[in-house]
């Protein structure tokens, strides 16, 4: 085998053929060199903005094989970025010429109905754990695509449709298991490296590679009361006054986003609409289906809707209603505030933003959160932004890179009339990759606890390519 160049944390150096070889013959998954069997899966992502080539893939099918990794790039210094799920808009999952640790092969999922937990693996998708949960009547709070992994999406905090009535995703996770910089195989828990279970309960990739996550699950479905009340955009800026006391009043079981957009050609909405703009409310109540009938009905009172299709839908069903809006393959950029609460003049901004929305693919939608996920003190986990009420992502879309610029510069333009309103705090798994220096924020009065943890377990800033923390002192 040939000798091979690749990155380190500080340069470039070549790893003989030899190693290389000795290094394959310790795997039970594969080392792929570009051009060979499984390097285009693993390097390519969601986003298709992000195009970078490590010079090393190392699908992993278990624990052994991210150990075998992790002492790898310890060993030779080499620059690592860890890939599960494949979609974090920022692209931190794939890095240019160093080690890429792809953990997607490893899916397993397994539900004990008794204790109500799942073990679940870190190449699992939301559409995997759902699967299996849901065999049982059982989830955890997730998100809203299926094909999102959930090993990023809980390692940055997780939430979705049942968050106001469980909490985020991490506030159910029970235990991890993690290869640390150094190659240690350590299990995280409130009672076994407690320091390090804080942080990787909203930190990100930033503490080591997680082989294996367990959540709590709890009752629900198989059906949910859901779906959607489109309305036309003219009537957003009152419509969005009555979302937000909607939203005031909304018991933990119900949660409802606001989503601001053209109108996709579904099948329920007249042709006429196809194409113009519309807010569109999406609701689920996780609980009884008569109780949920009653919390929904002043948001189904609102205006004149085009189209209202709220009902009895499989929960799995739900989860996947926004999929087809989100397929991977596009060029993405999003930018995105949380609000403690919506005043007059952020929905202003708002209505003003989605009039000018720069691709038929863009929209704004506004989370509603809070219920449960509120309960908990913001230094209980290392997510500090417990009393956001919303969470506003600008998440535009678009097909062709000659629109790059136009695309971004609306994003941006948008992110700034809005920042005067907002809480000042972010969620870190919607952060592209230009914001690096507002990590510090995103963290708040956490921050300086989890640079410290950072030292003690990855010292060197091995794990980089995330929103990084860096590792300093108390
Ligand atoms: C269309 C879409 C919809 C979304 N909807 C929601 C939503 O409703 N709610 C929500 O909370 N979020 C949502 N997200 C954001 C999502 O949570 C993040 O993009 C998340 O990072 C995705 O995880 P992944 O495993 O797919 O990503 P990846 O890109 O594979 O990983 C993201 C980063 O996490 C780290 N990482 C991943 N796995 C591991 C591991 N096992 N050990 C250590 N580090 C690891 C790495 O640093 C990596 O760069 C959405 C994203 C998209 C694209």
């Amino acid at each position: 085998m040939m000798d091979l160049t690749i990155r380190t944390l500080d340069a470039t150096r070549t790893i003989t053929g030899e190693t290389l070889t000795a290094f394959r013959g310790r795997l039970r998954g594969v080392a792929a060199l570009p051009g060979e069997d499984g390097y285009e899966a693993a390097r390519t992502i969601w986003n298709a903005m992000i195009d970078r080539r490590p010079a090393l893939v190392v699908r992993c099918l278990g624990a052994a094989d991210v150990i075998e990794a992790v002492k790898l790039a310890r060993e030779e210094n080499l620059l690592v970025a860890v890939r599960a799920g494949g979609h974090n808009i920022a692209g931190a999952a794939v890095c240019d010429d160093g080690l890429l640790i792809d953990l997607s092969l490893m899916k397993s999922v397994r539900i004990d109905p008794a204790s109500r937990t799942a073990r679940v693996e870190p190449g699992a998708t939301l559409a995997d754990f759902d699967h299996e949960a849901q065999a049982f009547g059982l989830a955890t709070p997730l998100g809203i695509n299926s094909t999102t992994g959930v090993a990023g999406l809980t390692l940055g905090g997780g939430f979705g449709w049942t968050t106001r009535k469980f909490g985020l995703t991490i506030d159910n996770l029970l235990s991890a298991d993690v290869v640390t910089a150094n190659g240690a195989f350590v299990r995280a828990s409130e009672t076994e490296h407690p320091d390090l279970f804080w942080a990787l309960r909203g930190g990100g990739g930033n503490f080591g590679v997680v082989t294996s996550f367990e959540f709590r699950l709890h009752p629900l479905g198989p059906q949910v009361l859901s779906g959607l009340v489109v309305h036309p955009f003219e009537e957003a800026a009152t419509l969005l006054r009555e979302f937000r006391r909607i939203t005031d009043e909304a018991p933990d079981e119900l949660v409802v986003w606001a989503v601001m957009r053209k109108a996709p050609p579904l099948p329920f909405l007249p042709a006429e609409w196809h194409g113009r703009e519309v807010l569109i409310f999406a609701a689920c109540y996780a609980g009884d289906m008569a109780e949920g009938e009653k919390a929904t009905r002043p948001l189904r009172a609102l205006g004149k809707p085009i189209a209202d299709v709220i009902s009895p839908h499989p929960f799995v069903g739900w989860q996947t209603a926004f999929d087809p809006l989100l397929t991977p393959g596009a060029r993405n950029y999003w930018k995105s505030h949380d609000f403690a609460d919506l005043s007059d003049a952020a929905i202003d901004v708002i209505v003003r933003a989605v009039g000018a929305l720069p691709s038929p693919e863009c929209e704004v939608f506004i989370a509603h959160v809070g219920g449960a996920m509120a309960r908990v003190a913001p230094d209980a986990t290392a997510w500090a932004n417990r009393q956001a009420h919303f969470i506003m992502n600008a998440h535009t879309r678009w097909r062709d890179k000659s629109e790059d610029a136009t695309c971004v510069a609306w994003a941006r333009g948008f992110y700034e009339a809005s920042a005067p309103f907002a809480a000042g705090s972010v969620y870190v798994n919607f952060m592209p990759e230009d914001e690096s220096g507002r990590v510090e924020n995103a963290y708040g009065a956490n921050y300086r606890r989890l640079a410290e943890i950072k030292l003690r377990y990855d010292p060197d800033n091995r794990f980089r390519m995330n929103q990084n923390i860096q590792p300093t002192g108390g």
